[in-house]
């Protein structure tokens, strides 16, 4: 069994992300190459969320429904700090069976991480949640998760020296990541992550990066069996015991 904590998906709107030949983005697809894999649970945030910022609230509505007709599907509920309205709406879904946390993007949304990061983690840290956060100044966020405690941060993306140090250096033990994404395919970093500060700090995801290739990453790293399964399915199982409760 394999938790796949963090992808995404088109859902069919105007602001989604383009789609060629050889980079499919749609949710069938995924899940095709997800099954061959035993990939029971896909944390989701829509790349049109992701990507831009005209859409968030509607796209979390949407995505909301989608997780309540597929057993499968769990939600990172995006955040534009510069957004009020999506603090409320964020506020009103966050305790739901099937959302995971708070995602951010602070890169593609195109905001100062360091202006709103106060805003962001005290507001994660009232609701005691976790944050996705796409990489952005990853040696600064460690301050903010001193700071706070109550929230639990994922700095996306496991692919430098910087990763492994800011969870090494939380003072709370609240500094998490994930193997998504292409940076994971740098022959020593899964490794020298698990060395360094314990495979129960890192979570398994793919990026929607091809799932056979993020598998093999971590099933053929020179990790041990048991640092294999706390990445692909134990970590998640413990941190979201109440989503992950029927896996
Ligand atoms: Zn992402």
């Amino acid at each position: 069994m394999i938790i796949d904590l963090h992808a995404h998906c088109n859902n069919g709107s105007k602001f989604d992300c383009p789609e060629t030949e050889i980079d499919k983005r749609s949710f069938e697809f995924l899940n095709k190459k997800h099954s061959l894999l035993n990939i029971e649970a896909i944390g989701i945030s829509y790349y049109s969320s992701v990507l831009q910022t005209e859409n968030i609230y509607q796209d979390n509505a949407s995505l909301a429904e989608q997780c309540k007709v597929d057993k499968k599907i769990f939600q990172w509920l995006v955040l534009d700090p510069r957004q009020e309205f999506l603090f409320e709406q964020i506020k009103s879904m966050i305790n739901c069976s099937k959302v995971l946390g708070i995602k951010i993007h602070s890169v593609c949304h195109g905001y100062d991480i360091e202006e709103y990061a106060d805003k962001i983690f005290s507001f994660a840290n009232e609701l005691k949640c976790f944050v996705l956060m796409h990489p952005d100044k990853i040696s600064n966020m460690v301050k903010y998760a001193d700071k706070y405690p109550n929230m639990k941060l994922i700095i996306a993306h496991l692919g430098s020296i910087e990763h492994v140090d800011a969870i090494r250096r939380s003072k709370h033990g609240n500094i998490f990541t994930d193997t998504s994404g292409g940076a994971s395919n740098l022959n020593n970093v899964i490794e020298y992550a698990v060395e360094q500060v314990g495979s129960e700090k890192i979570f398994f995801g793919t990026d929607n990066y091809d799932s056979g290739f993020q598998y093999g990453r971590i099933q053929y790293a020179l990790i041990s069996e048991k640092d294999k399964e706390n990445i692909f399915y134990n970590n998640a199982k413990k941190y979201f015991a109440k989503q992950f409760k029927n896996f």
